[in-house]
């Protein structure tokens, strides 16, 4: 079971210390998922050695520059490489018309279909409805619309204790009682919760990026396994960030534990941060499941520790 997040870029507003604008490659079950697409994205994938063209849904949280730049760049090389699969992609109205403007000043193309998909920031909206996983928006508190993304896997079937089962049972009565039905065998009753047990919990992966301290985002992501928030700035800048509607790495984690999520990527850093251990151990006071966004790591959700 693959269900991981590669780090693409953690700078906000401009790139600094080596930093790249915000972006994120969503693995499930290898299907690809970008979140955000600053500047510099194509670059970070290709340096990651990321399957470029298995991605099908681009996933952009608002119109500031730091998160979607990059995204003419990269649709354009997808062309070149004579891409002819759909590109979904989630975002506020406004970019459908920055990309149509871009192409038709450029007078570029891309003969693969775009298929584009409003997002309304207001409340929660089901995205995307796959067979075991779902993506909803998640409302964030920005200076202009702006939402995060959950990734939620759907519950799954009773699993079958097999040393329980009769030898003989036809495969439509196994599959029956993984669907919780009840089977007649030989003139015995064999009941689904004697011969099965339950699924494991669904695993859930929450991104936050940008938004300023927000109580309201925690009933959304209630017990995430992995919860990147953004930390803009550290606790002494907390007028500023307030201003600026972004968080600081203490109210990160103050989010992350009123939400009981089990573990906290901190990202999108001011470029005004060449050290960021300061912002670690500020979050970790709070919340000890704390850790930093680095590019180029990849983290599972259910174990976000590096791979
Ligand atoms: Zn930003
Ligand atoms: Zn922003």
């Amino acid at each position: 079971m693959v269900f991981e997040v590669t780090i693409l870029g953690t700078s906000s507003a401009m790139p600094g210390w080596g930093r790249n604008m915000s972006a994120q490659l969503v693995n499930y079950e290898q299907n690809l998922f970008l979140i955000d697409c600053g500047e510099g994205t194509q670059h970070q994938l290709l340096k990651y050695k990321a399957k470029m063209n298995q991605i099908r849904h681009i996933f952009i949280s608002h119109l500031h520059g730091d998160h979607y730049l990059g995204l003419a760049g990269l649709l354009s090389s997808m062309q070149l490489q004579g891409r002819t699969e759909a590109m979904h992609l989630y975002a506020h109205r406004g970019l459908a018309d920055v990309l149509t403007t871009q192409f038709r000043v450029s007078q570029g193309y891309v003969r693969y279909p775009l298929v584009f998909h409003p997002l309304e920031a207001a409340h929660s909206q089901l995205l995307y409805n796959g067979e075991t996983l779902t993506v909803s928006t998640l409302p964030l508190d920005h200076r202009i619309p702006c939402c995060g993304f959950l990734f939620r896997q759907k519950l799954g079937k009773q699993k079958i204790i097999k040393a329980l089962l009769p030898d003989d049972l036809p495969i439509a009565e196994i599959i029956a009682l993984k669907n919780g039905q009840d089977v007649v065998h030989n003139d015995r009753i064999l009941r689904s919760q004697d011969l099965t047990q339950p699924p494991k919990p669904p695993l859930a992966y929450a991104y936050c990026s940008d938004t300023k301290f927000n109580q309201a985002l925690v009933p959304y992501i209630s017990g995430v396994d992995l919860l990147y928030h953004e930390a803009t700035f550290a606790d002494d800048l907390a007028a500023r960030a307030e201003e600026t509607h972004h968080s600081t790495a203490r109210q990160a984690a103050t989010i992350a534990q009123l939400a009981g999520a089990k573990q906290l990527l901190l990202g999108h850093f001011s470029a005004r941060y060449r050290e960021l251990s300061p912002l670690l151990e500020e979050a970790r006071e709070v919340f000890a499941g704390a850790h930093l966004a680095v590019e180029g790591q990849t983290f599972r959700v259910n174990h976000p520790l590096p791979i």
